[in-house]
């Protein structure tokens, strides 16, 4: 008997450790979840990110009993569980895949130690990135901090690995855990106080592997030029999934490497239905490729910053880079709020703003765009805007959130200098050119003609009476003055680096 102990891979498929457990247990396996209330109550976990887990853990449920198992959850400190679980089961060893945030990381060495000197067995493996931290490494041995020359290497890694990341390993038959054995039922979010006010995408494994090939099939082709828009559905909406293990990262890489593969002429032969829809011409054939690997460096993007926070575990508290911790934020409350809110008078931030609390999840370039309003515009620390970000998003990530920040505040690796500063009117006319996604979640401002979308306040009284709103009354006056608070963005930052 063996442990397979499930944390952020809430799937069947594609899971080493769940293979190995089953292998080394000759199918009999305890298929564990460890619900701790430490990581429930932190302050920094949020109600969609939970109740999206428990969601995902009933399909998890669902689908150990079509194979004869169930799940075994238990709800306590992990170590106790772990160790009462094991002897409880006469397990002889445990296995699970590797976690690289710094909370995770000491959790497992304690638990391996504990489980060890009980003379257990204790396996562990890659599975939640690609390419695990510390696998590739500049020329002088050190961890890369600047992007694109990792994201060299890591592609030239998938490459070398092509073959193994190409093979699916079929599951071995499970044995049910012995009937003695206690396991609660799947909490529903109520029973964990949780009421939640946004409707979230369908939890769990079956759920993440139909997105991933919806958008293979209809959506990859088109990705290089869809992305930026945040009003087209041009990204694969994976991330929750990913989250949470529901879709191994793995076979999300698989997937677009069958894409690429179909467009070439031995590859287009084959039956993979995940093919997106054939080009026409040479072009077309270009194009669609470029939009495949453009969307295979976001999965590097995601494990770079995996290896950023496996080595430099400071980020969670700190700039990455030290000098800028001495920026002097106002930290002004109110101004705060009304970011939170989505009220601050610049449409495209409050659409952003506004989509998050309503989906519990927002686009990659309305994050972009938001974060750097916060420290820029607002001249908030972005600390606030992270811990802000992991409460409410669903794909709340503690090593792509503080990734992100950091760059929008160019305070982190491969930072944009921090006097390229996003001007929040320009960036809704470049990516939101008709104002579609303004409009989607900000109904007060659906009759404002495409040419005032972005800067409502300079409609004349008149123009603001036919498009059905008074700038002031129905819709905020922008909060501060972006040309003025660049200037002071400018001067903080110089305050702070001496340049
Ligand atoms: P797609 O465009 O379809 O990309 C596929 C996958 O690649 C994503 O699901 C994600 O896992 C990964 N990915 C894409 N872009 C990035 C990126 N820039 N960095 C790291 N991974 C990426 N992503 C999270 O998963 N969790 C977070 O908490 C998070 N916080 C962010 C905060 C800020 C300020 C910024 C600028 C970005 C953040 N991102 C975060 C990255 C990115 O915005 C989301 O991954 C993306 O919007 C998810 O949508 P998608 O699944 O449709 O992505």
């Amino acid at each position: 008997m063996y442990i397979h102990w499930f944390r952020r891979d809430l799937r069947l498929h594609d899971n080493p450790a769940l293979l190995e457990a089953l292998r080394a247990g000759q199918g009999h396996v305890v298929p564990l979840f460890i619900l701790d209330d430490v990581v429930l109550r932190a302050p920094r976990t949020g109600a969609a990110r939970t109740a999206f887990m428990l969601d995902s853990l009933a399909a998890l449920d669902r689908a150990l009993h079509e194979r004869g198992s169930r799940l075994v959850l238990r709800r306590g400190p992990p170590l106790d569980v772990l160790r009462d679980v094991a002897e409880e089961s006469g397990a002889r060893g445990v296995c699970w895949n590797r976690d690289y945030t710094p909370f995770a990381r000491e959790r497992d060495a304690r638990a391996e130690a504990l489980l060890r000197a009980r003379g257990l067995d204790v396996r562990t493996f890659a599975d939640a990135v690609i390419i695990e931290p510390g696998e590739v490494l500049t020329g002088a041995g050190t961890p890369y901090t600047v992007y694109t020359p990792y994201r060299r290497s890591w592609r030239r890694r998938v490459e070398e690995r092509r073959a193994t990341i190409m093979s699916e390993q079929t599951l071995p038959a499970f044995a049910p855990p012995p009937d003695e054995l206690r396991g609660d039922p799947v909490p529903a979010p109520a029973d964990l106080g949780i009421t939640l006010a946004q409707s979230l995408p369908p939890g769990g494994e079956e759920a993440g592997l139909a997105r991933l090939r919806s958008f293979a099939r209809e959506r990859i082709g088109g990705y290089e030029h869809d992305r930026d828009l945040p009003a087209v559905p041009g990204t694969s909406r994976l991330s929750p999934y990913l989250r949470f293990g529901c879709v191994a990262p793995a076979a999300a890489l698989r997937t677009a490497l069958h894409a690429l593969d179909a467009l070439t002429p031995e590859g287009s032969g084959n039956e993979e239905s995940d093919r997106p829809s054939q080009p026409t011409t040479h072009d077309s054939q270009r194009k669609t490729q470029d939009s495949v690997e453009t969307w295979i460096s976001e999965l590097a993007w995601r494990d770079f910053y995996y290896q950023i926070l496996t080595a430099f575990p400071h980020v969670l508290r700190s700039a990455f880079r030290p000098k800028y911790d001495s920026v002097q934020w106002e930290n002004d409350e109110s101004l705060f709020s009304a970011w939170c809110e989505g009220r601050t008078g610049y449409p495209i931030v409050d659409a952003a703003m506004r989509q998050m609390r309503q989906e519990a999840w927002m686009h990659n370039r309305a994050r972009m765009i938001v974060a750097s309003f916060l420290c820029k515009d607002l001249l908030v620390d972005w600390r606030r805007g992270e811990r802000y970000f992991m409460q409410m998003l669903v794909d709340g990530d503690h090593a792509s959130n503080n990734g992100g920040w950091q760059w929008a505040a160019g305070t982190g690796t491969d930072a944009q200098p921090y006097f390229r500063i996003f001007n929040p009117v320009s960036q809704g006319q470049k990516f939101d050119p008709r104002g579609e996604y303004v409009r989607r979640y900000i109904p007060e401002l659906a009759r404002v003609p495409d040419r005032h979308i972005h800067a409502p306040w300079a409609m004349s009284s008149e123009e603001q009476r036919r498009a059905g709103v008074r700038i002031g009354r129905d819709y905020p006056e922008p909060v501060v003055d972006h040309a003025t608070q660049r200037e002071r963005a400018l001067a903080l930052y110089r305050g702070a680096t001496g340049s």
